[in-house]
């Protein structure tokens, strides 16, 4: 019979709730960086990529850090408030690029101003009518314009409120009220040896009897613990993929798929895995 695996409680505080505003506020900061760097280099490629994904990664990890601090263990609630997260960069996105619009044309509407949706949505119509950039002899406008907004919306909103939601989405020792921290055991695992089946039924013998990945494998299994920072009772082992690139500069990159995760076990179990693996 397979063990039995980590599920979140189902808890929340009403401070997930209560901190959102505040969040969408403080994610004005990040916001100010994206839209300067976006009205003093407009360009489309690999920078503006970069620039969207560092952007919503930042006010992501805000959101997941703030949802974390809220100790939400709740996934549908979770869902709501990174798909709010995701929205909230949106709209900080927005009213800090017409902030930075407005304050480089020195143009005759208060700054504040861009608080206002209906402001907001006169100014996006007008920029869109005219264009604001000209890239290779090109004044992108019209539909043209908006489908490259659409593109950035959509990216901007997914990924940081994937980002949050990833944050959360983690074993909680509900006992200390604490996340627990993640930690990678040593060794590559071959790949496709037994060891989905040894995790999944938390069998430590079997786990140690499955052979190390050959030297050299770019494909391989890993263990991991993920660990409450104070009680020796939370702990969760999980096996994952691991497939290794290596790019033209020599530089190793790690896709990591998860095959099992989070199998409930002891500190107990995972020294015994430990000492198995090792010898
Ligand atoms: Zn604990």
């Amino acid at each position: 019979m397979a063990a039995e695996r980590y599920q979140h409680s189902g808890r929340f505080t009403p401070q997930a709730f209560l901190f959102m505003p505040f969040l969408a506020v403080a994610m004005l900061a990040p916001a100010l960086l994206y839209g300067v760097a976006t009205i003093y280099s407009p360009c489309i490629g690999i920078t503006t990529v970069l620039a969207v994904v560092g952007y919503a990664f930042a006010a992501g990890m805000m959101g997941g850090h703030a949802l974390r601090y809220a100790h939400t263990r709740n996934r549908l609630v979770a869902m709501v408030l990174s798909a709010f997260i995701g929205l909230a960069a949106l709209w900080a996105a927005w009213v800090a690029f017409l902030g930075v619009m407005v304050a480089k044309a020195g143009a005759d509407v208060p700054l504040w101003a861009v608080f206002l949706p209906s402001v907001d949505a006169a100014m996006i119509g007008s920029l869109d009518d005219h264009g604001w950039f000209t890239l290779k002899g090109m004044t992108p406008d019209g539909g043209i314009l908006a489908l490259i907004w659409l593109v950035e919306a959509v990216g901007i909103v997914g990924f940081s409120a994937y980002t949050a939601f990833n944050l959360v989405d983690s074993p909680y020792c509900e006992s200390c009220q604490k996340w627990t921290t993640r930690r990678a055991l040593p060794g590559a695992i071959a790949s496709g040896a037994g060891m989905v089946n040894a995790v999944d039924l938390a069998n430590a013998e079997a786990i140690g009897r499955v052979p190390a990945a050959p030297a050299g494998a770019t494909i391989f299994e890993r263990l991991s613990v993920q660990t409450c920072p104070t009680c020796t009772r939370m702990r969760t082992l999980s096996l994952s993929t691991v497939r290794q690139s290596t790019d033209s500069k020599g530089r190793t990159s790690e896709s990591i798929t998860v095959l099992v995760p989070h199998v409930l076990v002891d500190e107990a179990f995972v020294e015994r895995v430990c000492t198995a693996r090792s010898t």
